[in-house]
């Protein structure tokens, strides 16, 4: 595609929230804007009507940043179909932080809600980088440390991710697959944990620059045209000779 990338950066709730004084979705969406690489970067929230993320949004949106954290049964079944429905034709989905438990994860990657290890007491986190050369790890330095965190630990009940680009390290032992993408349908999506939301971790440039990419990663090349589904082609004729 040649037109710029229009982002939609969603939130599960408004107003302030920790070190994030206009909500994390404000903090999201200016370093996004401030990047200059993208089109229209928009703000939905799940407070709005429709959960801000009606037909029309969803249609104009080639990237849904999609942040979350608790109130994933707040979420209408409707309006998951609605962004399925646009993965599945090509619309990238970056999942951050606690979205690993909502329900537009459960139905496109098959991920158990909680199914992980937790603690927050604050601990250190060491973000790895294993996967070199990749779009969304390009400028990311091998590993970087996140000061105070929430830890996410194995065994995280995911099926096995199309790639695992970063794992993290905390200071209580533990290790968690923190940076995965997923494929399905003509949808890119790519899941990543770090963005607790009482630490300042998205003011943080490595995981500016990890988000940035990861869009730019996600972006539809080309929206599949699928004319019709339903309808197989004819085999071809066969002459049979005796
Ligand atoms: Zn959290």
């Amino acid at each position: 595609m040649n037109q710029k990338i229009n982002v939609t950066v969603w939130d599960e709730a408004e107003g302030a929230i920790g070190p994030y004084p206009q909500g994390i979705y404000t903090a999201i969406a200016d370093f996004i804007k401030a990047s200059g690489m993208f089109g229209e970067v928009r703000v939905a929230l799940q407070p709005q009507p429709e959960h801000g993320l009606t037909e029309e949004l969803l249609n104009d949106t080639d990237v849904l940043v999609y942040w979350a954290h608790s109130y994933h049964h707040k979420v209408e079944d409707g309006i998951v179909e609605r962004i399925r429905q646009r993965v599945i034709k090509g619309m990238g989905l970056i999942l951050l932080h606690s979205a690993h438990a909502s329900k537009i994860f459960q139905r496109l990657v098959g991920a158990e809600p909680w199914k992980l290890r937790w603690r927050d007491v604050g601990e250190r986190e060491r973000v790895w980088k294993i996967e070199h050369n990749h779009p969304i790890t390009a400028g990311v330095p091998e590993y970087f440390d996140v000061p105070n965190s929430e830890m996410y630990g194995e065994h995280f009940c995911i099926p096995a991710p199309d790639e695992l680009l970063f794992i993290s390290w905390y200071e209580g032992g533990e290790v968690f697959r923190s940076g995965c993408t997923f494929k399905r349908g003509a949808g890119r999506i790519f899941f990543f944990s770090p963005g607790h939301e009482t630490f300042p971790i998205y003011y943080m440039p490595e995981v500016q620059r990890i988000i940035t990419n990861a869009i730019k990663w996600a972006a539809p090349v080309e929206y599949p045209v699928i004319t019709d589904w339903q309808q197989p082609f004819e085999p071809p004729k066969r002459s049979v000779t005796a």
